[in-house]
């Protein structure tokens, strides 16, 4: 395969690649964000893998191929022809990763001229369509709500506004609505001048996204034609759909902005999608006005998929990479993991790439065994000690223990702390003044810290999550 053949392949299963990358490699969900997740795929050049650090952190070359180069290069060739499996990875600064790419716009210009007549988004996933999007109890208002909006952009729920939990579909069903939206309503009919047929404008990006051009725009003294720029590329699309929003809630400024981008899309009868990790009135910062923009058009969600959604996603998923497994196996990834169809996806990429790396094939005893330290790592049947859970927080939170006993009060140590806090009073007999004892801390502040992980319990599905799958790696029942 040439060069471009071999970039095409490798960029239809990047997220995959990188899926198993963590899960094979066991990497915690504080390392995936930071050294994996940041990874995009920038180019192939004649058996060079080179791969773009988009990351906002400040890792250098040297890490990334000590944290990430074996374990790409061990996933990245099974996903190869033989002949062209023979590979190294070079990693590329943000920096430099740019400076890549502004050479090669240069000098694909003149060819490149004749496509933007196409309007494209090329930040949307082509997997994440309707078709591919399994339809349950869990979604099926989401879903339809979905199609709706993107059959008749203005027309019926304006806004619409999806929440649910991690891994459960909200991005998928975003970037499934913008695809319908670019192929059904290639072009519309514009006002002015008369009948000229303009394109049908699409922009999807995330709350993060929104917040950083806007913070960038807001940037230095040439405030003023930035921050106009800013807002004509957000005021004049048919179509915004924002996900992730609670990233900019209780973000004044940005907020703020909002409001006013959401007024003038609004007020012109442009469609507007919102995604969010819950919904509106459970956001305690959130200006009242917003809210009750939120709320003039249909809020729906997404919640954890039953049984036979989760059988139905993976039998899917299966067919999609061409794996035949019996329905045993099925069923164990499906009994044993619920929560988030992400998880689920990863499952069955690992227990794949076990039996690849392994020339294995694929029985239920190999299932089980790929699928060990996801679904009980301590079966085992360790005792569960203080030192037990101590290890299990500090492996998923990437923290040393050092930094749990420590005086230390960065969110990313006292959120581990108190989690530990919370596991020993759940997994121990230890009483508080004990637990207290053992963390270095007085009796209050153990029992505050506890209340706070049970009420983010309460209060956000990607926390109970976590605490689920911590609890899964300390005791498997
Ligand atoms: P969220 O944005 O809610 O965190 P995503 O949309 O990123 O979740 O979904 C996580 C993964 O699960 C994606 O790979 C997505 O394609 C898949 N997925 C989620 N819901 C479904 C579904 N109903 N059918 C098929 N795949 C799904
Ligand atoms: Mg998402």
């Amino acid at each position: 395969m040439n060069n471009e053949q071999i970039k095409q392949k490798l960029a239809a299963v990047w997220e995959e690649i990188k899926t198993n990358c963590r899960y094979e490699f066991e990497f915690t969900e504080f390392s995936d964000n930071l050294f994996i997740k940041p990874l995009t795929l920038l180019d192939v050049a004649d058996g060079r893998i080179l791969i773009a650090y988009d990351g906002k952190n400040d890792v250098g070359k040297d890490v990334l191929e000590r944290k990430v180069g074996t374990p790409l290069g061990a996933i990245i060739p099974l996903y190869l022809d033989e002949e062209d499996a023979d590979v190294t990875l070079e990693f590329f600064s943000p920096k430099e990763a740019e400076e890549y790419r502004q050479r090669g716009r240069a000098e694909a210009q003149p060819a490149q001229s004749k496509a933007a007549l196409t309007p494209m988004q090329t930040n949307l996933n082509p997997k994440y369509t309707f078709d591919n999007f399994v339809v349950g109890n869990n979604n099926s208002m989401a879903r339809a709500a979905a199609l709706a909006v993107a059959e008749a952009p203005g027309e019926f729920y304006n806004p619409l506004y999806i929440y649910g939990g991690v891994g459960l579909g909200k991005t998928h069903l975003m970037h499934a609505i913008a695809h319908y939206a670019l192929e059904h309503h290639a072009m519309r009919q514009a006002k002015k001048p008369e009948n000229e047929r303009v394109p049908f404008n699409v922009m999807y990006v995330t709350g993060e996204v929104f917040t950083n051009e806007l913070i960038e725009a807001l940037r230095g003294g040439k405030s003023d034609t930035a921050t106009a720029e800013f807002r004509a590329k957000y005021r004049n699309v048919d179509m915004l759909l924002i996900d992730d929003i609670q990233f900019i809630i209780g973000k004044e400024r940005t907020q703020e902005e909002f409001f006013h981008t959401f007024n003038s899309l609004y007020g012109n009868n442009r469609q507007l999608i919102i995604s969010s990790d819950k919904p509106p009135k459970d956001f305690s910062m959130i200006e009242e006005r917003l809210l009750s923009r939120f709320e003039m058009g249909l809020t729906v969600d997404i919640q954890a998929p039953d049984y036979e959604t989760r059988m139905a996603i993976l039998r899917n998923k299966a067919d999609d990479v061409q794996l035949h497994l019996d329905d045993d196996i099925f069923d164990y990834i499906a009994t044993n993991i619920r929560s988030n169809i992400r998880e689920l996806e990863g499952a069955l990429n690992k227990i794949n790439v076990y039996a690849r790396l392994k020339h294995l094939d694929i029985t239920p005893e190999l299932a089980k065994e790929a699928l060990k330290d996801l679904v009980s790592p301590n079966s085992g049947g360790v005792a569960i000690t203080p030192e037990l859970i101590i290890k299990i927080v500090t492996d998923y939170y990437a923290v040393t223990m050092d930094d749990l006993f420590s005086s230390k009060k960065s969110r990313d140590i006292t959120i581990p702390r108190q989690v530990t806090m919370y596991l020993l009073r759940q997994y121990t007999d230890m009483t508080l003044d004990e637990i207290g004892d053992y963390m270095r801390r007085d009796h209050s502040t153990v029992i505050s810290g506890i209340r706070k992980i049970e009420k983010m319990i309460g209060a956000d599905p990607s926390t109970a999550n976590t605490i689920d799958a911590l609890g899964k790696r300390i005791s498997p029942d």
